[in-house]
């Protein structure tokens, strides 16, 4: 069921979405050579609690494994999603998706992108530039009146043009009290199918766009997503709500 959100609600989404677009370009800053993803995790849980927000990731239950006990999913290069923070020291010509979400005053954001470390190839610099594209035509698309197949029509479109593809098994969602909300958002799709969109959905729309083949593994630690042929992904994420008919960025700083 999709749940439409108040005014009120949505501002309550903005302000954490807003935590998390900061805490992103903070950690981005930070994701040089020789870092750490769990140095990384440092930094983004210290930045949310100090603005009184929870670590929504941390401590996220999945069937069959771990809690996830990272605040960001650091994942690199053939990793699609959900890397888990570890002492692996980021190199030269790594790209890596940095995920993080935000709990406050009991509504979530949450958001990602990914980030070049040092020169990387012009394959991966293609493949994050696309990636990225792809997200804003895909909001684009999130307007009263449409569809959200249209949201998944226009993205693929692009992507396919491009010579990417697209991760299937996983896709955008609602966000609200939960951090995983009706509907959901999948980067494929037929236009003009699927749920209405409406003033008051607040959806995160995330575009996870590899080089080969769009097939993916889950890897022994129960929760990192890696492509089946090991080739470079990217994800870019924003949380967004449907405000006078339109899309509105909530994950901006
Ligand atoms: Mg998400």
């Amino acid at each position: 069921m999709i749940i439409i959100k108040s005014k009120k609600e949505i501002d309550l989404i903005r302000e954490s979405s807003k935590i998390v677009a900061e805490t992103l370009q903070l950690v981005k800053r930070f994701a040089k050579e020789g870092t750490t993803t769990l140095e990384l995790d440092k930094i983004a849980e210290e930045y949310i609690l100090s603005n009184d927000g929870i670590p929504a990731f941390k401590g996220y239950k999945q069937v069959g494994t771990i809690d996830f006990p990272g605040t960001i999913c650091a994942s690199i290069n053939e990793e699609v999603v959900h890397g888990i923070p570890s002492n692996r020291k980021l190199e030269n010509g790594d790209i890596i998706s940095i995920d993080v979400g935000v709990l406050k005053n009991g509504f979530y954001g949450d958001a990602a992108l990914t980030v070049a470390v040092g020169d990387i190839s012009e394959e991966k610099k293609r493949l994050m530039e696309a990636t990225e594209k792809s997200l804003y035509i895909g909001i684009e698309q999130a307007k009263k009146g449409n569809r959200i197949g249209d949201i998944s029509a226009a993205i693929q479109e692009y992507i396919e043009n491009q010579g990417f593809s697209i991760v299937r098994d996983l896709c955008g969602h609602g966000v609200g009290k939960n951090l995983h909300e009706d509907p959901q958002i999948p980067n494929f799709g037929i236009a003009g199918r699927g749920a209405k969109i409406k003033n008051g959905m607040a959806i995160a729309i995330e575009p996870m766009i590899n080089i080969g083949t769009y097939k993916i593994n889950v890897a022994s630690d129960g929760w990192t997503i890696y492509t089946a042929d090991r080739k470079p992904s990217a994800h870019f994420e924003h949380t967004i709500a449907i405000i006078n008919d339109k899309p509105e960025i909530l994950s901006v700083v």
